[in-house]
């Protein structure tokens, strides 16, 4: 299965797409860990999308999207796979379509983990990473609006788009991520 989980941060969509990928087996691509990783290991791709990461703006899509076609030309996604935190724009999201196309894949289902603002903030600022200073993550919230909000319709028009509430205990969640997604 090929699947991709959209929402703000601290929507929870890393803890969920992490049980989902056990369940599944298959691998767990989070663009946002590749590149807090890059930045800590200082390596070119670090510098290059620092400033971006600490001030909760996006990385351009050129670097993402090149991103992206390496690591699904890599040998363990060919059972399927699981995006977190990709595609965050409209432009990434068709982008991903034309190189799904070109390999032969097809992505079955966008899940979106729909949660409030309120809760959004309350739960970024129990984290302690470091891009989760309380002004970051408003302007990370802020920029999923503007940004990433655009994707759902054309997901949903695609009629891809499984929305869930993401204000449930993370069970239940669980839960309705499997039956949506028949599993
Ligand atoms: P996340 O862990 O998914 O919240 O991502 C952390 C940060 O990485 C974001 O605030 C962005 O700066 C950057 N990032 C992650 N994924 C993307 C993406 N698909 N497009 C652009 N920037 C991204």
């Amino acid at each position: 299965m090929r699947v991709c989980i959209l929402g703000a941060t601290g929507s929870g969509k890393g803890t969920q797409g992490r049980l989902l990928c056990q369940a599944l087996e298959i691998p767990m691509i989070s663009t946002g860990e590749i590149l807090r990783q890059a930045i800590d290991q200082g390596s070119e791709l670090g510098d290059q999308v620092r400033t971006f990461v600490e001030q909760g703006e996006l990385v351009p899509d050129e670097t993402m999207i090149a991103l992206i076609r390496d690591r699904l030309e890599q040998g363990d996604v060919e059972r399927g796979w699981l995006m977190d935190g990709y595609p965050r724009t409209a432009f990434q999201a068709e982008e991903l379509d034309f190189l799904l196309e070109q390999l032969d894949q097809r992505l079955d289902r966008a899940i979106w983990l729909e949660v409030s603002e309120a809760q959004l903030v309350s739960r970024s600022l129990e984290r302690s990473r470091s891009d989760d200073q309380p002004e970051v993550v408003r302007r990370r919230i802020q920029v999923f609006h503007e940004r990433t909000r655009p994707i759902l319709e054309y997901y949903e028009m695609k009629r891809r788009l499984l929305r869930i509430n993401g204000e449930q205990s993370p069970e239940q969640v669980h839960q309705d991520i499997h039956q949506g997604l028949g599993i």
